[in-house]
C-alpha cells in the first residue's frame, strides 16, 4: 500500500489542512457505516477515547465503574483519570469478563454507573447476557473494542458489531491494532447525539464554538495524515480479518493436542487480534521459542488489580484467581494476515517439539 499511502499523504500536504479536516471526516463516516452507529468521533488515541466517552456518559469523581483486571492498562486508567473508582471482577478462562460476576457485583454495589467490557484479543464478549444484566439495573455499557474492530455478537437474535452495542464504544488505531494508523489515533462510537456532541467538544478543550469553553476539555484530535493512512487501509480491513481467522484455524489444528488453544464461540466472532495459547510451561516455552527465532509476547504479565499505581484500591494477590492464572500461563504467538503456512508450521513444530521433550 506504500504508493497509495504516499499519494494520499502528498495530497494531504498540498491541501494544507493538518488536523480534523476532510480525511478525518471521511474515516469517521466510513467507520460509523461499518460498525453501524449514528456517530463515530475521531480522537487522539484509544486511551483518550475511553476517557472522553466516560466523561460524556456522565462519569465523575467518586463514581464506580466496573471492568476487568485482565486488559490493557488504559481501560482502567481512563476511570481513575476522571477521579472515578475502578471496580474489578474476575474473567473467564477465555480472558473476557465473567458476566455472572458482573451480575453479582451490580446487585450488591448500587453505586456502579457504567460497565466496561473489553473484547480481548478480538473475541466478542457475551453481549447478549451482559446487556440484559445491565439493562435490568439501568447501568450503561461502554465497550472497549480497541482490539476487536469488525468482530460481531448476537444481541436479542440480531447481529451487531462490537462497539455498537453499548451506550458508547471505543476503537484504537494504534499501529499494531487490526486497523492501525502510522502513529496514535482513536475513535468514540455511539448512537447518542448527546454523547457524540460532548466528545466533539471535549476533544477541542471543551469548546463547541472556538474560544468559548463550556467545560474543561482536552487536546485530543486525529490529524489528517493518520486519517489518510486509515482511509487507505480501511478498504482491506475485512480481508485482513478473514485472513486472521484462517491463520487462527490453522494454528488450532496444528497445536490443539499440545497446548490450550483459543475457542471460538458459535454465536460471536473472534477476529484474532492476538492468538494466545495457554500452558503451565509458559516461561520456559517462551525462552525456548525466543532462542529458536520465534517472537512471542505476554498479554498481560501483571493483572491490573496488582499494579502498584492501583494499590490505593485495596486489592491483593488472590482476589482474582483466573486473571492471575492467565497472567502466568498465556503466551501470544505470531499472528498477522500475511503470515505464511510454512511459517506457522515452523512455529507449531517448535512448540510441539518443546512440549514433547518436556512431557
Ligand atoms: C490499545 C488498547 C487501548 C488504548 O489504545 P491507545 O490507542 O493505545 O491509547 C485501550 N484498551 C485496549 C484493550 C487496548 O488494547
Amino acid at each position: 500500500m506504500r504508493e497509495e499511502m504516499l499519494k494520499k499523504i502528498d495530497e494531504t500536504i498540498s491541501n494544507g489542512v493538518v488536523i480534523l479536516g476532510q480525511n478525518v471526516e471521511e474515516i469517521e463516516e466510513k467507520i460509523a457505516n461499518y460498525v453501524g452507529t449514528n456517530y463515530a468521533v475521531a480522537v487522539g488515541n484509544g486511551s483518550d477515547a475511553l476517557l472522553l466517552a466516560l466523561q460524556s456518559m456522565g462519569i465523575e469523581k467518586g463514581d464506580h465503574v466496573l471492568t476487568t483486571p485482565y486488559t490493557f492498562f488504559a481501560t482502567a486508567s481512563a476511570i481513575t483519570r476522571l477521579g472515578a473508582i475502578p471496580i474489578f471482577v474476575d474473567v473467564n478462562e477465555d480472558f473476557n469478563i465473567n458476566v455472572d460476576l458482573v451480575k453479582k457485583q451490580i446487585e450488591s454495589d448500587k453505586s456502579i454507573k457504567v460497565v466496561i467490557p473489553v473484547h480481548l484479543f478480538g473475541k466478542s464478549v457475551n453481549m447478549d447476557y451482559l446487556k440484559s444484566v445491565c439493562d435490568e439495573h439501568g447501568i450503561k455499557i461502554l465497550e472497549d473494542a480497541a482490539q476487536s474492530i469488525g468482530s460481531e455478537a448476537l444481541v436479542d437474535g440480531k447481529k451487531f458489531k462490537t462497539g455498537a452495542i453499548g451506550e458508547a464504544g471505543i476503537l484504537s488505531f494504534f499501529p499494531t491494532k487490526n486497523l492501525g494508523a502510522y502513529g496514535d489515533a482513536g475513535m468514540v462510537l455511539t448512537n447518542s447525539e448527546e454523547i457524540a456532541k460532548r466528545v466533539k467538544s471535549l476533544r477541542v478543550h471543551g469548546a463547541r464554538q472556538k474560544y468559548v469553553h463550556e467545560e474543561i476539555g482536552y487536546n485530543s484530535r486525529m490529524d489528517e495524515i493518520q486519517a489518510a493512512v486509515l482511509n487507505v487501509k480501511f478498504s482491506h480491513l475485512d480481508e485482513w480479518i478473514d485472513a486472521r481467522i484462517k491463520v487462527a484455524k490453522r494454528y488450532s489444528n496444528l497445536l490443539g493436542d499440545f497446548v490450550q488453544c483459543p475457542e471460538v464461540p458459535g454465536d460471536r466472532t473472534y477476529v484474532f487480534h492476538q492468538y494466545v495459547i495457554k500452558t503451565k510451561a509458559r516461561d520456559d516455552l517462551r525462552e525456548y521459542l525466543t532462542n529458536e527465532g520465534v517472537g512471542t509476547a505476554i498479554y498481560y504479565p501483571i493483572p491490573l488489580h496488582l499494579q502498584k499505581c492501583f494499590s490505593f484500591l485495596g486489592y491483593k494477590n488472590g482476589d482474582f484467581p483466573v486473571a492471575e492464572k492467565l497472567s502466568r500461563e498465556s503466551l501470544a504467538i505470531p499472528i498477522f494476515p500475511e503470515i505464511k503456512p510454512d511459517e506457522q508450521e515452523y512455529v507449531a513444530n517448535k512448540i510441539k517439539s518443546y512440549m514433547e521433550v518436556r512431557s
